[in-house]
């Protein structure tokens, strides 16, 4: 007994083991991180594919996005050496696990602010709604959840994030409420319009509308004539997605360029300048006024995704891969009932 006992002990140690192996495969490669000045006192800081931002003052850092927690404690331990004032303020962009994970790190000092929305978008759904087409996939014991056992993908590689009430179940709630598990509620919201004032330097945050999510702000540095935004602002690319349509995403990016700035930082990939983050909402007013052009003198969808080329953004990043899902996305809009919301005159 004791000897088998010790048997199953060492098989479930050395499963555990490469378990463990198996999970950390992705992550031999270490993320590609660093810290780069932007002007004054304000830095972009990089994991991979995701950026955040910090001001740092006399009297603590206001930083953005946490991204996640390995992420922020290494991001921790390079303020302690650098800059050696706590951070004071977490300021969030939005909700999404792959930015706003980890704050945690941060709640022995600072306050964390955000869209009211997200609190509303981080506490589980009211109701049981079915589960997702991919997870109906996943099902299959068909008991309307997902066992830990039966699942994959993003659901099985953040199991844990989805899982809200922790009963190794994901249900269609815990799967529409999204793997959010590790993100630290702000304390504070706002619902149009918020200041933090530190050490002297004031950020402002702006509520951005329904554009990708609903609770996204974008953050304007006055003195550093900065903003950032993740996921809504991207430099020389194209968005993902335009959901929940395009007039959103013009209102969105229209009340990013009402800001005085010249630093245009975002989420990922590039930063740019005014310029860029024109040229972003220019993208979303040409395409729009080229799918009503294109439905005006009666050319299919399929006309228009061959014709419609947008030549003047050939060069940016997604331009091979999302213009035509654009141009459907918008096209299906305007065939809709609410044109004005497409054409970008709201
Ligand atoms: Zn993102």
């Amino acid at each position: 007994m004791r000897l088998l006992t010790c048997v199953a002990l060492a098989v479930a140690l050395v499963a555990g083991l490469a378990a463990d192996a198996i999970a950390q495969q992705p992550a031999q490669k270490p993320p590609q991180r660093g810290i780069v000045n932007i002007t004054g006192q304000l830095y972009r800081a990089q994991n991979d594919n995701h950026y955040t931002v910090f001001l740092v003052t006399p009297e603590g850092i206001i930083m953005s996005d946490p991204i996640n927690r390995d992420f922020s404690r290494w991001l921790k331990a390079e303020f302690a050496t650098r800059f050696k004032v706590p951070v004071r303020y977490v300021l969030y962009t939005h909700k999404d696990w792959d930015h706003a994970s980890g704050g945690v790190v941060w709640a022995d000092t600072a306050e964390f602010v955000g869209h009211r929305n997200m609190l509303t978008l981080l506490a589980p759904p009211a109701g049981n709604p079915p589960l997702t087409a991919d997870a109906v996939k996943m099902d299959a014991n068909r008991n309307g959840l997902v066992e830990r056992a039966e699942a994959s993908g993003g659901v099985a590689e953040r199991f844990a994030l989805f899982d809200y009430n922790g009963d190794q179940v994901v249900s269609g709630a815990e799967l529409a409420r999204g793997s959010v598990s590790d993100v630290y509620p702000p304390g504070t919201v706002y619902t149009d319009r918020h200041t933090v004032t530190l050490g002297g330097k004031r950020v402002t945050m702006t509520y951005l509308g329904t554009a990708h999510s609903e609770d996204s702000s974008v953050l304007h540095f006055p003195d550093e004539r900065a903003v950032f935004s993740a996921d809504i602002l991207q430099i020389k690319r194209l968005p993902g997605g335009l959901a929940p349509n395009v007039g959103a995403w013009i209102d969105a990016l229209t009340t990013i360029n009402a800001l005085d700035f010249e630093h245009a930082l975002t989420g990922h990939a590039l930063a740019g300048t005014k310029r860029d983050a024109a040229d972003a909402l220019r993208y979303l007013e040409d395409i729009s006024r080229g799918v009503a052009a294109g439905i005006g003198a009666g050319r299919s969808l399929a006309e228009i995704q061959k014709s419609l080329t947008l030549d003047a953004y050939k060069g940016f990043e997604r331009w091979d891969t999302s213009r035509e899902g654009h141009i459907a996305a918008i096209y299906a809009t305007l065939r809709g009932s609410r044109p004005g919301a497409a054409t970008g005159t709201r």
